[in-house]
């Protein structure tokens, strides 16, 4: 396999159904553009057939395959970031696995990269996920924009493509907790962003469920901004500043009126709100903290159990 100009990074989470019909079109594709190619593969922990069928793969075209394989599930963005770390093409392009991002696309950031963009996004056009989890992802990605000031419009697309340099920046970070768009996007000179097709997951569920969408978004807030924490603080300033006034109030009515027992469940619907407030800037905090726990402890972000590769 001698070193190649583009490198396509596919995670794998229980997607047995999807790899051969997967692998078909892309290497078409790619064999197409006359440019020498490899994909790696990781696998993320899959139970299924999935890094049986990638080592069968391998075995039918050691010319272009490469596998990963974790011990353990650690993310779709680890499993990204492992490929990352043994690319050799000076292009590099992410995509998914599910055949959600029609690999016929690939030609197109190919020509974006060329023309000297050194991160190509990408826009899905006529986005085919279920209902809720469009919007959801809508109102994400507005509030991301405002908070992290990091220009995406689509965070959610991963078929993106990357410059050699800008892999080995995200490469170098070392982050555990990452969103590798928008780091990519955080290192850029030169981003562009392109529509591309999007099309109904061909086999299998979504590896997200409602809980590992918020954990991923949360990442992607802490991940690139201090701004929640800012606001929180302005947040508490403003209650304080609401609070004087009203205790001034109570205290002038006491004197001018009287004593009163009234309005006591006023009072607790105010404390209720109160308490909601400060557990949430616990919360808040502790996502922060979490997050420095985990980077400093410096565990391996995750565990290769075995790479399948034939190098030159
Ligand atoms: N994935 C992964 N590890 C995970 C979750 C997902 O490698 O823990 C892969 C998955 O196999 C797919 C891609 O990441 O190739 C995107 O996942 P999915 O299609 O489930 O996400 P969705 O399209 O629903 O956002
Ligand atoms: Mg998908």
């Amino acid at each position: 396999m001698a070193a190649p100009a583009v490198t396509i990074v596919v995670p794998v989470y229980n997607e047995e159904a999807n790899l051969r019909p997967l692998f078909a079109r892309l290497a078409a594709t790619m064999d197409a553009t006359g440019r020498p190619w490899e994909a790696i593969f990781t696998d993320d922990g899959s139970r299924d057939a999935s890094a049986a069928i990638l080592r069968e793969l391998h075995a039918a075209r050691p010319d272009v395959v490469r596998a990963i394989e974790f011990e353990r599930n650690a993310g779709q963005h680890m499993a990204i970031m492992a490929a990352f770390e043994h690319a050799r093409g000076d292009i590099v392009v992410t995509i998914d696995a599910d055949l959600q991002n029609p690999p016929e696309e690939i030609p197109k950031l190919l020509a974006a990269a060329d023309a000297g963009h050194d991160v190509v996004g990408s826009i899905r056009r006529n986005r085919q996920d279920v209902g809720w989890r469009v919007y959801a992802s809508r109102a994400m990605n507005f509030v991301r924009e405002r908070i992290t000031g990091i220009r995406m419009t689509d965070q959610g697309c991963m078929l993106r493509a990357y410059r050699r340099g800008i892999v080995q920046q995200i490469v170098a970070t070392g982050e555990q907790s990452t969103f590798i768009p928008a780091l990519a996007q955080y290192f850029a000179a030169n981003p562009a962003e392109i529509e591309v097709e999007h099309a109904a997951r061909a086999a299998g569920e979504s590896k997200y469920d409602l809980y590992k969408l918020v954990r991923l978004n949360f990442d992607l807030m802490t991940g690139f901004s201090v701004v929640p924490l800012q606001m929180f603080t302005i947040v508490g300033m403003l209650i304080t500043a609401l609070s004087v006034i009203l205790v001034g109030y109570l205290m002038l009515r006491r004197l001018i009126i009287g004593p009163e027992a009234e309005g006591l469940f006023t009072l607790f619907a105010i404390l209720y709100f109160l308490v909601g407030v400060v557990i949430t800037g616990l919360g808040l905090v502790g996502e922060y903290v979490g997050r420095i726990y985990n980077e400093v402890r410096k565990r391996p972000r995750f565990q290769i159990r075995a790479i399948h590769e034939k190098l030159e």
